[in-house]
């Protein structure tokens, strides 16, 4: 039978394994001792616990996350309210409120003042249509503004889901994100965490799908070079092994575009970078405290509540790379008090900087992004970096791993 090989086994490469493991032969080459790339849990000596590299938050309307979680039974680990309701608390100003968009398309929510941010009118909201028609050369800044429902709404959300700053960020892939889930009404915004980790959800299940499936997983694979030979990649370079590639085998290369870019001649792909940190304090969840919460006029951004732990998530984080850890520790602690409404001295901590979390969501990065179809006819790209029409996001992933899938069982 013919072979599909799949380089990289972050949720692309899960996902488009995950499609084509019912009808051709898969083998997945993972650098790495396990799986899940970005989006993973691991164990945390300092908090003795096993917690996730970094915050990950899903709604609803995420449809291609959510199929793939259903198909390998992942979707019962994900939880969250049965609606669309985000709870803010802005502690600069001492104010916190809850935000709930109705759950359909008609967005009565506007003109309801108990659901929208307070101090604000239904028309404020109207400007975003607007963004629904954006071009791709266009920053998000002059959409939205940076006045109060800009401090309150869209910069904590569009900061979270673009990771870049509004004045650089792509308003066209901010409007993809409207278009797929605010726009669709609540129904298709309701938050969703993996609140017993992310490999619970995403990454353990798939592996097991895929080894019933007669699916093989290599980790500590390292692809070093790519062979070509006319149209076709011919063999995969380990170093310590060259896998010779059949007439009718096909490779997915699902791995970071700095990767990619040293092992495809002449491609082209973002690799200007925005960080994330987070910030995890081994202490359980006050039980009035949300399982999300927006942060408002502070470096927090978003403070998860588990039920042993409170985690928080600072995106397009550059400032932040360079404070010392304990600093940056100490001053977010003080503010999870703040929100949660409670002292206590500073517990267990962690503090993860992921550099280069994802690529910048600038037009001109955007630009760069390749499809997922290439020049040689046995292989196929996939990442949340490649031209999927989103930022970089578990959606964006799982979408391009399964459009690569496609292009490789015809
Ligand atoms: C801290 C953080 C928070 C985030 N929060 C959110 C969020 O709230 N919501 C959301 O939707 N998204 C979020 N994201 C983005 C999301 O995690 C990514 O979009 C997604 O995980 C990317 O998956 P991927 O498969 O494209 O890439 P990766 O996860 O980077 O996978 C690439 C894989 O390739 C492997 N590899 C690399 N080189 C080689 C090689 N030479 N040979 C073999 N294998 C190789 C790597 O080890 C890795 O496993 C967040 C990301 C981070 C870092």
């Amino acid at each position: 039978m013919a072979r599909v090989h799949i380089v990289g086994a972050g949720l692309a490469g899960l996902s488009a394994a995950v499609e084509l493991a019912d009808g051709r032969e898969v083998l997945i080459h993972e650098a790495a001792p396990q799986a899940g790339g970005r989006c993973r849990s691991y164990f945390d000596s300092s908090l003795n616990m096993t917690i996730d590299n970094g915050n990950h938050l899903l709604l609803s309307g995420n449809d291609s996350a959510l199929a793939y979680a259903r198909k390998i039974g992942g979707d019962r680990k994900l939880a969250g309210p049965d609606e669309a309701v985000f709870d803010f608390c802005d502690i600069e100003r001492r104010e916190c409120w809850r935000l709930r968009p109705n759950a359909g398309r008609l967005p009565w929510w506007i003109l309801a003042p108990e659901r929208r941010v307070p101090h604000t009118a239904g028309l404020d909201y109207a400007a975003l249509a607007k963004l629904l028609f954006a071009r791709r050369d266009q920053t998000l800044r002059p959409f939205i503004g940076s006045g109060d429902l800009a401090r309150k709404l869209w910069d904590p959300i569009f900061v979270s889901a673009l990771n870049t700053d509004p004045s650089e960020a792509s308003a066209f892939l901010a409007a993809a994100i409207v278009r797929e889930t605010f726009a669709r009404g609540g129904e298709a915004c309701r938050p969703l965490v993996a609140v017993e980790g992310l490999s619970a959800a995403f990454v353990d299940p798939a592996l097991d799908f895929l080894r019933k499936q007669g699916g093989q997983v290599r980790f500590g694979a390292k692809l070093r070079a790519i062979q070509f030979a006319g149209d076709r990649v011919s063999a995969l370079d380990f170093g310590e092994e060259i896998v010779q590639l059949g007439g009718q085998d096909k490779v997915v290369l699902a791995v970071p575009p700095l990767v990619a870019v040293a092992l495809v001649p002449g491609l082209k792909a973002p690799l200007e970078f925005r960080a994330i940190v987070n910030a995890h304090f081994a202490f359980p969840a006050p039980k009035n405290l949300p399982l999300l919460t927006g942060v408002i006029g502070a470096a927090s951004e978003w403070l998860f509540g588990f039920s042993d732990r409170l985690s928080v998530t600072i995106s397009a984080a550059e400032r932040f790379l360079a404070t010392p850890r304990e600093d940056l520790a100490r001053a977010i602690w003080d503010e999870v008090q703040a929100v949660a409404g409670f002292e206590a001295p500073l517990p267990a901590w962690q503090i993860i900087k992921e550099k280069r979390a994802t690529f910048a969501a600038t037009p001109e990065q955007d630009a760069l992004r390749p499809f997922a179809e290439t020049q040689w006819r046995n292989l196929a790209m996939a990442g949340d970096w490649t031209q999927t029409g989103l930022p970089a996001t578990i959606e964006g992933a799982i979408r391009s791993g399964a459009t690569a899938a496609g292009l490789c069982s015809g």
